[in-house]
C-alpha cells in the first residue's frame, strides 16, 4: 500500500477538512493553520485540554464551504518552518497521549482512515505529485484529484509523445513547469470552487459532479476539458474558461519546451 499523507517532500491534510473554507487560498489556509498550531502548542496535552482548546479554536474559524464536510480544529503545521502539516494530537506529535478523540472524529476513525487517492494512484504516480508540489498547500490538492493529475500527465505526454517519468523531474527547468502547470489548482477566481477537483457544493452541502456545457455557450468541447473541469473552469464557477484554456495550453507548452531537450539528450 502506498503512503500518500505524510511523505518525506510532503505532507497532506485534505481528509481532515484542510480546505474546506470559502477562501481556500495558500494565504488564508496558513493563516488557520498557524492560528491552530499556537493554540495548541501551549495547550497541556491531556484530553479535556485539547477538547476544549479544539471548541474555541472551531468557534472561531472559518464557515465551512461543504457543511457536510468536517473541519478538525487539530490540523496544524508540524515544524517550525510551516512547510509540513499533519495531526497535533497524534501521539508521535504530542510526544505520548493520542488525542485524536478530541477531534472531529475519534481515534479509530483517523488511524484506518485512507483517501480513495490511496487505491487508485501508482507509486510513480505519488511520487511525482510529490516532487513536482513539496508544498503543504498544492500537494494535497493533487494528490486528492487523481483525474486532474492524470488529465495533466496525460496532455504533457500527448505533446512530448513520452510518458513523465520521475527522472525527468531532475531537470529543474521541466520540474518548475509541471509545478506550473498542477498550480492550476489553487490559482483559480476568488470564491471558484474548482479547487474541489470536478465536484461542486450541491444545495445541501453535497458534492455534486461538475461539467462544462459546450453546447449551452456554443462552443467545441476543449481538447484540455478533463482539465479544465477538474479546475471548475465553465461559465458557472467563478473562472473564464476561455482564459483558462488558454492558461492550460501556455503551461502545457511549457511543459513541452523543457522537456524536449531531455529527449534529444538521450538519442
Ligand atoms: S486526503 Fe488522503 S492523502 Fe490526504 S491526508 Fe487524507 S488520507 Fe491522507
Ligand atoms: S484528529 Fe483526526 S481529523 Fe483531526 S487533524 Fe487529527 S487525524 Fe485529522
Amino acid at each position: 500500500m502506498i503512503r500518500l499523507c505524510q511523505r518525506p517532500g510532503a505532507s497532506c491534510g485534505a481528509c481532515c477538512g484542510l480546505y474546506n473554507s470559502r477562501d481556500h487560498g495558500r494565504e488564508a489556509v496558513r493563516a488557520e493553520l498557524t492560528r491552530r498550531t499556537l493554540v495548541l502548542r501551549r495547550t497541556e496535552p491531556t484530553l479535556p485540554a485539547f477538547r476544549a482548546a479544539a471548541a474555541r479554536l472551531a468557534a472561531g474559524g472559518p464557515a465551512p464551504l461543504f457543511p457536510s464536510v468536517r473541519v478538525c480544529p487539530l490540523l496544524g503545521f508540524l515544524d517550525a518552518a510551516e512547510t509540513r502539516i499533519g495531526c497535533l494530537a497524534h501521539p508521535l506529535v504530542t510526544g505520548g497521549p493520542d488525542l485524536r478523540d478530541a477531534g472531529v472524529y475519534d481515534v479509530t476513525i483517523c488511524e484506518s482512515f485512507l483517501c480513495p487517492s490511496h487505491a487508485w494512484l501508482s507509486e510513480e504516480e505519488a511520487a511525482l505529485t510529490e516532487l513536482a508540489t513539496a508544498d503543504f498547500h498544492l500537494y494535497g490538492l493533487v494528490v486528492t484529484d487523481v483525474p486532474f493529475l492524470r488529465a495533466a500527465l496525460g496532455a504533457v505526454a500527448a505533446l512530448t509523445g513520452a510518458r513523465v517519468e520521475r527522472r525527468h523531474l531532475t531537470r529543474p527547468a521541466f520540474r518548475e513547469a509541471l509545478t506550473r502547470l498542477l498550480a492550476l489548482k489553487e490559482e483559480l477566481e476568488p470564491g471558484s470552487e474548482g479547487l474541489f477537483g470536478a465536484f461542486k457544493p450541491g444545495l445541501g452541502g453535497d458534492e455534486v459532479p461538475r461539467r462544462i456545457d459546450y453546447q449551452a455557450i456554443d462552443r467545441e468541447r476543449s481538447p484540455w476539458d478533463e482539465i479544465l473541469t477538474c479546475v471548475g473552469a465553465d461559465p458557472h464557477s467563478g473562472n473564464d474558461l476561455d482564459l483558462m484554456e488558454e492558461e492550460v495550453r501556455r503551461r502545457l507548452d511549457a511543459c513541452a519546451a523543457a522537456f524536449t531537450p531531455l529527449l534529444v539528450r538521450r538519442e
